[in-house]
């Protein structure tokens, strides 16, 4: 774990590194170590995996939904902005939400299918509302904003681990900072709070069994190891698929302005709802798998009374989004 957390710092330039049992776990604990409790609310993206909005819920939380780019597939500074000047002030220096009364602790954008999202502009306006952003970069290990790596410009940033991510130890996840003092309360959280000692346990708050076994960080040390080959291969087959597409008029996503994608899930977007189920329909009875996006998290039945601003954008791309056939082949 000690090897895998060092090696994970390094390959995206953060300062430190805490491996854990999964992304879930990872979200969870960075929420919980920032201070999120029960009546807070936490802003993240209605495009994302279930396990976002789950890890908020967790915290005993609630999400508040804002929009995504049509362009990046992830939050939109725009809307995160639109939102916070409509229905928040600022009371004590804690962002309050009018319409609730709750207060705003932290955001959670996402960068969806790899691609980042505008993430600096995000940062900059939680910073004018005291807002803590978490990046919840489960889907972006390989992926660069305007050169730096995903997960690295928020006070916290997720990676995960599972089966189905671009490195895998069949689960496990980790939390980067270049917080000292935070990262140094996480590994602490997540290895249940116990005060190294020889042979005393003794445990100072509540903790959890969050940490990632030796086995799975092996497994990871070899896998990082790979993965500048496998973004290579990624990318190589996302510029075959866009030259494809673009020859039978369908529209492939590209990664977006000032950004590297590891292309980690490569994405199309069919013209409407009727046309992506037929495309779905006609690849999947010819066995080339391939699926839509989530079902919006504000339509789920736990997060369907939760505050959102307009999601136009998410509804449009929900009806259109289709993911093809991703795998690196080594
Ligand atoms: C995979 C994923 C997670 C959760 O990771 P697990 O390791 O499966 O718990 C969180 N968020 C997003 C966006 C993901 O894709």
């Amino acid at each position: 774990v000690n090897r895998f957390e060092y090696d994970l710092k390094g390959f995206v330039g953060a300062e430190h590194c805490v491996a854990t049992s999964s992304g879930t776990a990872a979200l969870h604990i960075a929420l919980h170590a920032i201070g999120v409790e029960a009546g807070d609310e936490v802003i993240t993206q209605p495009l994302s995996f279930v396990a976002t909005c789950n890890a908020i819920s967790y915290a005993n939380a609630s999400p508040v939904f804002v929009d995504v780019d049509l362009e990046t597939l992830g939050m939109s500074p725009v809307a995160l902005k639109n939102y916070l000047v409509e229905y928040c002030k600022m009371e004590g220096g804690i962002c309050v939400n009018t319409i609730t009364g709750n207060k705003i602790k932290a955001c959670v954008p996402m960068h969806s299918f790899g691609f980042p999202c505008r993430i600096d502009e995000i940062v900059d306006t939680c910073e004018q509302w005291n807002i803590v952003v978490i990046e919840d970069a489960a889907e972006s290990l390989g992926s660069y904003y305007k050169g730096q790596h995903t997960g690295t410009f928020g006070k916290l940033g997720v990676f995960s681990f599972n089966g189905n991510k671009i490195v895998t130890a069949g689960g496990g996840g980790c939390i980067v900072s270049n917080d000292e003092e935070l990262a140094k309360r996480i590994k602490h959280l997540t290895t249940t709070a116990k005060i190294p000692h020889k042979w005393e346990y003794k445990h100072d708050e509540l903790g959890f069994n969050y940490r990632m076994p030796n086995l799975n960080a092996s497994l990871l040390c070899a896998q990082l190891e790979m993965l500048s080959g496998f973004v290579s291969k990624k990318r190589e087959l996302a510029a075959n698929y866009e030259m494809f597409f673009k020859e039978i008029e369908i529209k492939f996503v590209s990664e977006p302005k000032e950004s590297t994608s590891n292309y980690w899930l490569n994405t199309l977007l069919l013209g409407d709802l009727e046309e992506r189920n037929q495309f779905l329909d006609s690849l999947n009875s010819n066995n080339v798998m391939t699926r839509p996006a989530w079902e919006l998290m504000n339509t789920l039945p736990m997060f369907k009374q939760s505050e959102k601003g307009s999601l136009a954008n998410a509804l449009y791309l929900a009806d259109r989004i289709v993911n093809i056939p991703s795998s690196v082949i080594v």
